[in-house]
């Protein structure tokens, strides 16, 4: 994965095959589902030949994901408030890059204080002159036997690798680096973009098309408050956690554990079953019994014809 050239690749590959061997099916796996496929997207000699300034891999964007959950903090907003909070997040981010990108244009850190890097100074980051020091190490301190330019370097990186270097010190005087060595994408002050398409410039604020969700209030007591009232500890720090919601496998047997919890106790409780079953059936005349009778939540089909309620028939 890390062979720098692609020969380097081919005897990694031949090694690996030959090490399990007894494994044919791991190696056939890899190299269908893997090395045919994708083989020039993530290994190093192939991807080295894009400009890709050195965002080879996804912990960017994970980072950016995890502060993200870190501001958010709870799971109960609506849409109006995390859209709120990403805002200000991102405001927040914004002030301290143009704050660290200020600094960093005003100081000069003593490691890049070398005389090649003299027309770069405050308009080059010290992130490209740090990538860029190794390879003048390289160059000065073995400049007569350089390996062979593979341009990977710069190609992948846009910055002078040590051939380019040694050509532009031992050309012409000053004999330094100059700023169109450096691709503009490492610069403080970049080219301004042209944008040819006039739409593009179209202001367009997604943010002013969301709002707080219109909230109905009915009248009396809202619906389930004793239940949110009797609901456990667990269940509300559920509720106030990023934990993510139960699958629907989950739920499932979630429900299948609770029937057999109650089914093992009525078994346990013995004929006590039956008898609480009848009650419901036959006090219709009055409470909990009274309602299903009247809301015709028992049809002539589900009760017994000894006038036994559904419940009495099949709950045993
Ligand atoms: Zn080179």
């Amino acid at each position: 994965m890390y062979a720098s050239t692609e020969a380097t690749y081919e005897t990694a590959w031949n090694s690996l095959q030959e090490t399990y061997e007894s494994h044919p099916a791991a190696v056939q796996y890899l190299l269908e589902t893997w090395i045919r496929p994708y083989k020039r997207k993530f290994i190093k000699c192939y991807t080295d030949q894009i400009l890709h300034f050195n965002n080879n891999a996804t912990s960017r964007s994970e980072g950016g994901h995890a502060v993200l959950k870190r501001n958010l903090g709870f799971s109960i907003g609506d849409l109006k408030e995390v859209v709120d909070c990403i805002d200000l997040m991102l405001l927040n981010q914004r002030n301290d890059y143009i704050i660290a990108f200020e600094e960093a244009k005003m100081r000069l850190a003593h490691d890049l204080r070398l005389p090649i890097f003299r027309d770069l100074h405050a308009k080059v980051t010290p992130f490209a002159l740090r990538r860029i020091l190794p390879q003048w190490r390289l160059l000065t301190s073995n400049a007569t036997v350089l390996p062979r330019c593979t341009n990977a370097f710069t190609t992948s990186m846009g910055l002078p690798c040590a051939h380019r270097i040694q050509a532009r010190i031992y050309s012409e005087p000053p004999y330094i680096l100059k700023l169109e060595d450096v691709h503009p994408h490492w610069r403080f002050t970049k080219p301004a973009r042209i944008v040819s398409d006039p739409e593009v410039n179209i202001p367009i604020d997604p943010l002013l098309l969301v709002q707080n969700p219109p909230i109905a209030r009915a009248r009396g007591r809202p619906v389930g408050a004793t239940a949110a009232a009797a609901r456990t500890r667990t269940e509300q720090e559920l509720d106030d956690s990023t934990q993510r919601e139960p699958s629907q496998f989950e739920r499932v047997e979630a429900n299948l554990q609770q029937r057999a919890e109650q089914e093992l106790g009525q078994t346990h409780r013995g004929g006590r079953g039956r008898g609480r079953g009848r009650p419901r059936a036959e006090g219709r005349g009055r409470g909990r019994g009274r309602g299903r009778g009247r809301g015709g939540g028992l049809s002539e089909q589900q009760q017994a014809p000894n006038g036994e309620g559904f419940f009495g028939v099949f709950q045993i």
